[in-house]
């Protein structure tokens, strides 16, 4: 069997082992964490200790985080939560699908490189209507392109609005501070950061109004009714602390995310990099490969032990064409050669030289199959 290579911690990263160790502890123990007896008491002290995790990563407070089914759960949230209460939703043309998805929403654009245009968002906001809801992602998971948030949320203050940020590809990857963003709502997911599946948070600003997610139980400080997922939520926070405590190391990605792209332009100084003028995370790379549609290279990739994705993430096993490349401007037949490269915190030189060999040779393949 040949080695395989995971490259697509955007979609999911692997299992951190310090997350692992949590969960199973967690799950070898009995006990609800509202029960009042030591096994309720053990239990709720899990889920308070990842609580204290998540909030160090965030930089707040551990009062204003709620757990959560995931990142998905969080974002419907707080924009069904808004659009309910009578606001207006202001995002932008990159967001996640469970943002776009949640409510009927004024599309921000964005330029080439991916980037808000903040001047169309004042524009936006200035227009005579209901108190708004400006909800802009820190990090876009198809480019990896960091968005102007801090000065995105100045703006929307100046007009009244609350702001939400997705900062689920963000988190663990980068330093993340709430405080310094001066967002209301931050949706977090603990896969993207090693933790497992299923988890995620919202955090809220202290006293702010969102409708509860679920009713019917006190939990989440009667925020989001229904048991705790006390594994799960143990596996987030022990990935959490792992991801603070990492952030220097993954930092060392950079080198070998631009070393990968480096030596592909290098090969083919034709190839578009999406993003590659902006503020990138460190661990993403998305990149076309003229004539080869995204689709045949994952294949390709997959028979030789590669796992990486379309631009677009691909939900259903069909890979969907990428709004967010079409938001950038990208020539339709470019973007549907793109595919996604995602470094992790267990990415070794040697998985990207790999990746890289492959990429070319590919390529190579391609050129000379067209020629003849
Ligand atoms: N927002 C972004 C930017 C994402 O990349 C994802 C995951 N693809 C989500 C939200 C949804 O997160 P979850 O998988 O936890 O529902």
């Amino acid at each position: 069997m040949t080695r395989t290579i995971y490259l697509d911690h955007n979609a999911s990263s692997a299992l951190r082992p310090e997350a692992r160790t949590a969960m199973l502890e967690a799950l070898e123990a009995t006990g609800n964490a509202s029960s009042v007896h030591r096994f309720g008491r053990a239990a709720r002290r899990r889920v308070e200790d990842a609580r204290e995790a998540v909030a160090a990563l965030a930089g707040v407070a551990p009062a204003r985080v709620v757990f959560t089914a995931g990142a998905t759960e969080a974002n419907n949230w707080v924009i069904t939560g808004c659009a309910r209460a009578g606001r207006r939703i202001v995002t932008s043309t990159v967001e996640h699908d469970s943002v776009l998805a949640a409510a009927l929403a004024a599309r921000v654009p964005v330029d080439n490189e991916g980037l808000l245009n903040l001047d169309a968002l004042e524009a936006r906001l200035g227009e005579e209507g209901r108190p708004a809801l400006v909800s802009v992602l820190a990090a876009n998971n198809e480019t990896g392109v960091l968005q102007p948030v801090t000065e995105a949320a100045a703006i929307a203050r100046r007009s009244g609005a609350l702001v939400h940020c997705d900062a689920v590809q963000l988190a663990g990857k980068a330093p993340l501070d709430v405080d310094a963003l001066d967002a209301d709502f931050v949706s977090l997911s603990a896969h993207k950061l090693g933790g497992p599946q299923g988890v995620g948070a919202l955090i809220l600003r202290d006293g702010v109004a969102l409708p509860p997610m679920l009713v019917g139980g006190g939990q989440e400080q009667r925020r989001r009714a229904g048991t705790e997922n006390v594994a799960a939520i143990a596996g987030f926070g022990a990935a959490a602390r792992a991801a603070l405590g990492g952030l220097d190391d993954f930092a060392r990605l950079a080198v070998m995310r631009d070393r990968l792209e480096g030596r592909i332009v290098e090969t083919f100084p034709d190839t578009v990099v999406f993003g590659a003028g902006a503020q990138r995370l460190v661990n993403t790379s998305c990149l076309a490969m003229p004539g080869l549609t995204a689709e045949t290279q994952l294949m390709a990739f997959d028979l030789a032990g590669i796992a990486v994705s379309a631009g677009a993430a691909c939900s259903s096993g069909k890979i969907a064409e990428s709004h967010v490349l079409r938001a950038m401007g990208a020539e339709p037949m470019t973007a549907a050669t793109a595919i996604r490269v995602s470094l992790g915190w267990n990415t070794t030189q040697g998985d990207i030289d790999a990746f890289v060999d492959a990429w070319i040779a590919l390529r190579r393949r391609n050129a000379a199959t067209v020629a003849a």
